[in-house]
């Protein structure tokens, strides 16, 4: 590629994208530009293996996978997931969907990882494809220099030594750290959702039997809901997502404490984790639900959770910030080398990343309310509505599959149930406005 001037000083270089972070978007752009010739940086301020939570991916992944050329690689670390199940306190079955059944039979599984393990494939698979990786290296500024000139990032090493590196393009990757959404004050709460989680890994807990061992099983519960993820090799991956306000009772219990106190909330999580073992450290996070006010700017873009986040209920996270870094990657081949054609990419790069999180966030606002419930629990595949639901399941919403027409007819016989249930529907309204305000250390509602 061309260059740029680089800088000479001890401790500096010269990059044409320098990505901030190395998680699925950071690693997975970091080898799309490097094989394109691109000389890239990736700068990621741990050490892989490390632990992260997200842990489910989708259907929609595994071309992914394909395309960057890691899927045996996955295949080899993760559980096979072949559907999802739901099971809710207020209804006397349980409801599984199998991929198979989506409107594409194509892409009928996905898997379960350890993000150890799956996160270091990505960044190896970066330095393989002569991405420049550095490990233990904190990004702490970027200044964005006049006209075409790029960016000057400074980065802390973990020995303390600074290294400036000029980049004529820059990918935030950073996560929910946002990085440069921080610094541009452009990260804003989301105002219609809230919620928070408390997690660890498990030995000993009962699976479905056969084929559907490695589903994802969602529990419903009183102030939220719970995943239940089999990961390979016996250990499971169990959250609890929930109000906020729940999360502030936990008062001075351990996490750990707490955690075992919501599973019994809970009776048939309970069962499945009755002759199990915690076999990780309880962690939470809280207020995860945001988004930036731009995708991109003069010289920048910003990647999968540096972007937005909503919720995790539906898998969804790993596979737009993969999808975001391929569309990225394409975003910044075209501003490189045709910066004529910069505009339109740019345009086509922002409506790409604002199709996942609104694709998801109808289904995301409306998972605990008791019509969404009832549905979910008794899908119909009236003009193949339930499909349909299945593909946006499988994360098949970027408009390869004709998946718009039954999806309007879904939410046309949500809200005619929602208006045939009038006071339920108001009372599950008002219960969900209550839910989602913010809550101080104390537990007391914010303005
Ligand atoms: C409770 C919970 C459960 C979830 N469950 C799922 C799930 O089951 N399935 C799913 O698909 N998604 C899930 N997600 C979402 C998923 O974790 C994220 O969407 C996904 O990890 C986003 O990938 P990313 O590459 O954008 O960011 P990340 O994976 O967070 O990677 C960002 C990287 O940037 C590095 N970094 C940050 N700041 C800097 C800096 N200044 N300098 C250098 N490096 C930096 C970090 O160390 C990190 O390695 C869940 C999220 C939460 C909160």
């Amino acid at each position: 590629m061309s260059t740029s001037p680089a800088a000479s000083a001890a401790g500096a270089s010269a990059c044409d994208v320098l990505v901030i972070g190395g998680g699925p978007a950071g690693s997975t752009a970091a080898a799309l530009l490097a094989e394109r010739g691109f000389r890239v940086t990736l700068l990621e301020k741990t050490h892989h293996p490390r632990f992260h939570i997200g842990e489910s991916l989708l259907p929609a992944n595994l071309p992914l996978l394909e395309k960057l050329g890691v899927a045996d690689a996955v295949k080899a670390i993760g559980m096979e997931k072949w559907g999802a199940e739901f099971v809710s306190p207020w209804h006397d079955h349980k409801q599984s969907f199998e991929f198979a059944d989506a409107m594409d039979k194509s892409m009928p599984m996905a898997y379960q990882v350890r993000r150890a393990e799956f996160d270091e494939i990505l960044i190896r698979n970066a330095s393989r494809r002569n991405a420049r990786v550095v490990e233990g290296c904190q990004v702490r500024d970027v200044t964005f220099l006049p006209g075409d000139a790029g960016a000057r990032v400074q980065a802390r090493h973990d020995d303390g030594s600074i290294e400036t590196v000029h980049a004529r393009f820059v990918l935030d990757a950073s996560g929910r750290d946002t990085f440069l959404g921080n610094r541009f004050k452009a990260k804003q709460r989301n105002k219609k959702h809230n919620s928070t989680a408390i997690y660890a890994h498990f030995s000993g807990a009962k699976r479905n039997p056969g084929k559907a061992a490695g589903n994802i099983t969602i529990f419903w519960f009183e102030h939220g809901w719970f995943w239940f993820i089999p990961l390979a090799g016996g250990t499971t991956s169990v959250g609890a997502v929930t109000w906020p306000y729940y999360l502030k009772t936990r008062n001075k219990q351990s996490l750990e404490q707490f955690l075992q106190e919501t599973i019994t909330l809970c009776a048939p999580l309970g069962e499945r984790l009755r002759h199990a073992r915690l076999s990780s450290p309880v962690e939470a996070t809280g207020n995860y639900s945001y988004v930036c006010d731009r995708t991109h700017g003069s010289n920048y873009l910003l990647l999968g959770d540096a972007y937005t986040f909503i919720d995790p209920v539906f898998s969804s996270g790993v596979m737009l910030a993969m999808h975001s870094a391929f569309v990225g990657a394409d975003t910044v081949d075209t501003c490189l080398r045709h910066p004529r054609q910069a505009a339109t990419a740019l345009r086509k790069f922002d409506n790409t990343m604002r199709i996942g999180p609104k694709a998801f966030s109808w289904f995301v606002y409306r998972v605990t309310n008791p019509t969404l419930r009832d549905m979910f629990m008794a899908p119909s595949n009236i003009f193949r509505v339930k499909e349909a639901l299945l593909s946006v399941l499988a994360g098949d919403v970027f408009g390869k599959t004709p998946i718009h027409g039954p999806l309007l007819l879904f939410k046309g016989l949500y809200y005619a149930s929602s208006l045939l249930n009038f006071r339920r529907t108001l009372k599950a309204w008002r219960m969900r406005k209550h839910n989602i305000r913010v809550v101080d250390e104390t537990g007391a509602a914010m303005n």
